[in-house]
């Protein structure tokens, strides 16, 4: 029998972080509760059962919301009837529910020997299987679970349909992994250019009135608002130059690293391709964290 891989932490009393996290695998979910219906933020890899565990949280109907559509956010989204997400995330939400993809990328992003562990685990996790009502949502939808409401920003840049989760009342912003505290990867397929992912770091500068914590996907929370100060200094850096990029890895998985602060992007290796509309390649490295 696996280890229960979740760990939770409240942030309020009608606000709980659930982390899941097995080996190398660190994913975080959030469960916001109204009077009426609750909200779960992303679903994870899929290590366990993740319904079960909310069901001893909460008796209310729950929504699914991926801020987007990578395999380890949505690896859980099969055991809820109903889920939400972005209508710009359609072609990443076909690759990552399906195996075939999934292994190859697996081999472009994770070293062998971690790769035949993360085979059995993805092999059993997803085996095609029937997924709930899928609602697209775009830029400002409001999720109303009753007495709280929770706003979508889109935020493209890590995927083209990456959201983050605006909770007015409350206060916090859910970021998934548009803003995490050590690294973001504009590396992988259908990542946008910096310039897209930089004007999204614009919109959630221009809304810090509007937050006071940060809640990643990944990593540690909340998330300092200096990462967010050093990952708009860091995109500036990379599309003016004046930061060096590192190159990391060969063939599929080389990518190129641009460190600021404490943080980290990782971009692919022929990211200047984007300057002239192309698409960047399917692969790229997974950083190590730089001492
Ligand atoms: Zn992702």
């Amino acid at each position: 029998m696996p280890k229960n891989p979740y760990t939770l932490i409240a942030i309020d009393d009608q606000t709980t972080a659930i982390e899941e996290k097995r080996l190398a695998f660190q994913c975080l979910c959030y469960l916001l509760t109204g009077k009426s219906h609750a909200l779960l933020i992303d679903t994870g890899f899929g290590l366990g059962d993740l319904a079960a565990l909310v069901k001893t949280l909460t008796d209310k109907p729950v929504w699914v919301v991926n801020t987007h559509a990578h395999f380890d956010h949505i690896g859980n989204n099969h055991r809820f009837p109903r889920f939400f997400l972005s209508r710009a995330e359609e072609e990443v939400f076909q690759r990552h529910t399906d195996p075939a993809y999934l292994w190859r990328l697996s081999a472009a992003l994770i070293p062998l020997p971690l790769r035949l562990l993360a085979h059995s685990t993805l092999d059993r996790i997803y085996k095609p299987k029937p997924l709930g009502i899928k609602t697209g949502i775009d830029d400002g939808y409001v999720f109303d679970p009753g007495g709280r409401s929770v706003e979508v920003v889109a935020t493209p840049g890590h995927s083209p349909g990456s959201l983050c989760l605006l909770d007015r009342e409350r206060r916090p912003l859910f970021t998934g992994d548009t803003l995490c505290d050590w690294w973001v990867l504009l590396n992988l397929e259908f990542c946008a250019a910096p310039e897209v992912y930089g004007a999204s770091l614009e919109r959630l500068s221009r809304l810090a009135g509007a937050y006071d914590r940060i809640y990643p996907g990944h990593h540690g929370f909340p998330v300092s608002r200096d990462r967010l100060e050093e990952y708009r200094a860091c995109v500036r850096g990379i599309l003016t130059g004046t930061i060096p990029l590192k190159p990391r890895g060969k063939g599929a998985a080389a990518a190129l690293y641009a460190s600021y602060g404490e943080v980290l992007i990782a971009l692919p290796a022929d990211f200047r391709r984007f300057k002239s509309g192309e698409l960047p390649v399917e692969g790229g490295g997974i950083p190590k964290k730089e001492q």
